[in-house]
């Protein structure tokens, strides 16, 4: 009885991207099919998870918007493969060619693949500090890849953008009037938010997470991400909104898990702060509230004490 059991609450675990989740699309490099969430705009969702060997470092959202006269790519994603894997994944439902690729940031998973996309002819936009954080990261990152992707690693060879951009700049292509946007400091250098107006669609790569928890980096600043957020991501207050990492979903939901995460943090952290508490014990202060999301384990005490060597001189 106690086996039938224990064997009932290994199914019951939901089919959510997850590291303990064996990999969603097997015949694939991918991590998972894309699907449409709306009619033309297409998204894989990355494991919610580190990158590994098993999902090859596919733990982002590779977006596409299939524009009436060409498509658009959003992330060229974390190698050669994965950015050609999607590419056959855009072939089996149109027949229009990719004209451009966004990539969310500087990071290895949004521009390793760009190499791919630029040895098609295809043009490749980011954000100007985007492009200067990944000149300075991608040696890093590229080895990184080759140690957890193995084979699947072949092929990539670190190449910037072909384009930047300052603070937006609009695409017309087809049925589609697509807004790429830097609304402010965020996640990381760069973070590019993908804004479809008419379909008030958003594709809000870093700046936006759920399902795992975001992770905040020395050079991150979260008082402005939390500002940035308030003042000009959450006023075009979208219907539909594909995160950075996590399925396609609403903004309240990302709202609570990355807004209301680091609003909790830093409330956390600055009474801790205020009762005289140092550095040494920072990185226990309560999360509980978070400790069911993925990535929990890996990050949140590196994010508590990032945020302590923030708040210290506020
Ligand atoms: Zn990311």
């Amino acid at each position: 009885m106690k086996y039938i059991l224990g064997f009932m609450v290994l199914m019951a675990v939901p089919a959510v991207a997850s590291e303990d989740i064996a990999d969603q699309y097997p015949q694939s490099v991918l991590y998972s099919k894309p699907v449409e969430v709306i009619p033309h705009i297409y998204t894989a969702t990355g494991a919610t998870a580190p990158p590994t060997y098993e999902n090859a470092g596919h733990n982002n959202n590779l977006s596409f918007i299939v524009t009436g006269d060409g498509v658009v790519v959003v992330n060229a994603g974390a190698s050669y493969r994965l950015a050609r894997a999607l590419h056959d994944e855009i072939r089996a439902v149109t027949d229009q060619p990719v004209k451009l690729v966004i990539d969310e940031n500087g990071q290895g998973h949004a521009m390793l693949g760009n190499n791919y996309w630029i040895a098609q002819g295809v043009p490749v936009l980011a954000h100007v500090d985007a492009a200067a954080e990944f000149e300075h990261s991608a040696a890093q990152a590229h080895e990184a890849l080759k140690v957890y992707a193995r084979e699947n690693a072949e092929g990539t060879v670190p190449m910037g953008p072909t384009e930047t951009f300052t603070d937006q700049k609009t695409i017309e292509m087809g049925d589609f009037t697509i807004e790429v946007l830097h609304l402010g400091p965020a996640h990381s250098p760069g973070d590019t938010q993908v804004w479809i107006p008419a379909q008030s669609f958003m594709i809000a790569g870093d700046i936006a997470f759920q399902e795992r928890l975001p992770p905040i980096f020395a050079d991150t600043c979260t008082a402005c991400w939390i500002e940035t957020w308030e003042t000009k991501f959450e006023p075009l207050n979208p219907t539909w909104v594909i995160p950075g990492h996590g399925h396609p979903t609403n903004l309240a939901q990302v709202r609570r898990y990355t807004r209301d995460y680091l609003v909790d943090l830093r409330d956390k952290i600055g009474a801790y702060i205020d009762a005289g508490g140092d550095l040494a014990g920072a990185y226990y202060v309560d999360q509980s509230n978070w400790a069911h999301l993925d990535t929990f384990e890996e990050l949140a005490t590196k994010n508590a004490g990032i945020v302590f060597a923030e708040m210290e001189f506020e």
